[in-house]
């Protein structure tokens, strides 16, 4: 789908998977006019296909469009599009329980611009993949490092919205602590580098006995929809669940850290090195807690489990 500036788009089209043309100038290849979502279509045990929650990925790249200065598709425009690719992508879809369909919509400034200024004309596409588990720990424990040094945003800047240069801005401390042996980077707040703010891909939670914490949503870091859903999974099953500021010293004696995203779901963390230092948590498996927020909310997208919240959208 095509827009121009007024924001209009075209009626979509369903191709084959192939390279794009785009102009040399074009927005997104010299401004970073770009956003993306990342969002998954699971199989039930009747065959029948469920997104699970994708207008609050609409509604969340419609936020990021505000601040990218670009328009966006409607919500409607943006979900009955994700339908009709999963529908027309149905048979990449793995059985109940063995991986789901990841679908990456993607808009970008694709009008040629050279000034720097907002792209005159946007396209937006999605594309899909079948998929399995995001680390290469599958569910095992992963292995997180605190990058002290490198920061994934700014308060003021665009972190908080799923910009494709925040993710280019992750790459150097990501590759680096990769090569190291490492899972993922964990950020902490740039200005006063104490807080914990997220991992490059995912959201963090800290458990302490019955409270569970996270970092508040406060322009730096991703409003994830794992994330708010798991917040309404753990106070339903009795949690107290806290978001605010979180001091990189509660890791210390937290009981459990995950993490959760689309791809990541729930992931539980085995440990987390801080200035040399290394505090372990799980060994081979998840926490407790982890255990059972991930055993709802994948059952929940699974269709395995009544769906009280209507977060699951049946394509039949
Ligand atoms: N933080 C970042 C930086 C991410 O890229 C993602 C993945 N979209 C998340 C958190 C988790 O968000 P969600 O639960 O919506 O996938």
């Amino acid at each position: 789908m095509k827009c121009g500036r007024d924001g209009n788009f075209s009626k979509g089209e369903l191709r084959r998977f192939g390279n794009i043309e785009l102009s040399p100038s074009a927005g997104v290849l010299n401004y970073g006019q770009g956003l993306f979502e990342g969002l998954k279509a699971y199989r039930k045990h009747d065959g029948n296909i469920l997104l699970f929650r994708p207008e609050e990925n609409a509604l969340r790249m419609r936020m990021g469009a505000e601040r990218m200065c670009m328009p966006a598709p409607t919500v409607e425009q943006f979900v009955e599009a994700v339908k009709a690719t999963v529908l027309a992508n149905r048979r990449w879809i793995p059985p109940n329980g063995k991986g789901s369909l990841y679908i990456r919509p993607l808009l970008m400034g694709s009008g040629a611009v050279l000034g720097l200024a907002p792209s005159p004309e946007y396209t937006f596409l999605i594309y899909v993949s079948p998929v399995g588990n995001y680390f290469k720990e599958g569910v095992a424990p992963i292995h997180l490092v605190v990058e002290h040094e490198l920061h994934r945003a700014t308060p003021g800047g665009t972190g908080g919205v799923k910009t494709i240069g925040n993710y280019a801005a992750v790459l150097k401390a990501q590759s680096a602590a990769k090569a190291k042996g490492f899972s993922d980077v964990l950020y902490l707040d740039c200005v006063h580098k104490k807080y914990l703010e997220e991992v490059s891909s995912c959201n963090i939670f800290v458990v302490k006995g019955n409270v569970i914490s996270t970092p508040a949503i406060k322009g730096t870091i991703l409003p994830g929809i794992t994330r708010k859903s798991i917040i309404d999974v753990a106070r339903s099953e009795g949690f107290q669940v806290e978001e605010r500021l979180v001091a990189v010293e509660e890791l210390l004696d937290a009981d459990e850290v995950f993490c959760t995203g689309t791809a990541v779901v729930v992931s539980p963390v085995g440990s987390i090195t801080y200035r040399g230092k290394r505090v372990t948590y799980v060994e081979g498996g998840f926490g407790v807690v982890a255990q059972q927020l991930y055993s709802v909310l994948t059952r929940l997208q699974m269709g395995l489990i009544d769906d009280k919240m209507n977060w699951t959208v049946d394509l039949r």
